[in-house]
């Protein structure tokens, strides 16, 4: 696992450098993601907030109610419209990022699969990880 990575938009008007082992990693299914995403889901690495570092740009931000009835704030490249990262209530001190912003990716292993309640049919979730139909409760 990486301690310490970088990641951007398509443009690369937005830089950022992540100093900290990833807390999490998964792949989300939930519609808010596939329609923010247009695709099937978000792989998603989770970072806590203080290791997170803009280190150029400017993110766009939209935010709608999660689940939970809780902001989730989505952010994007104003010029490029890559998605980024989200800050979400429910989750906070954490910043949840894109896993396909990444300038390297090839270490990221989604340890769980999210929302497989709206997870389309032909997808096949990898051996050994673990599912939810939901949000996972803690
Ligand atoms: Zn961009
Ligand atoms: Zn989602």
């Amino acid at each position: 696992m990486a301690d310490s990575f970088e990641g951007g938009c398509a443009c690369g008007d937005f830089r950022y450098q992540v100093n900290g082992e990833p807390a999490l990693m998964g792949n989300c299914h939930c519609t808010d993601c596939k329609q923010a995403s247009g695709s099937e889901m978000s792989v998603v690495v989770g970072v806590a907030a203080d290791s997170f570092k803009i280190l150029q740009g400017e993110t766009k931000k939209w935010t709608c109610k999660g689940d939970s009835g809780e902001d989730v704030t989505r952010n994007f490249c104003p010029n490029c419209g890559s998605r980024l990262y989200t800050e979400a209530t429910v989750m906070a001190g954490m910043i949840i990022i894109q896993a396909g912003s990444l300038d390297d990716s090839s270490w990221v292993k989604p340890g769980m699969e999210l929302y497989t309640d709206s997870m389309s049919d032909w997808y096949q979730v990898p051996e050994g990880v673990a599912t939810f139909p939901g949000m996972p409760t803690e």
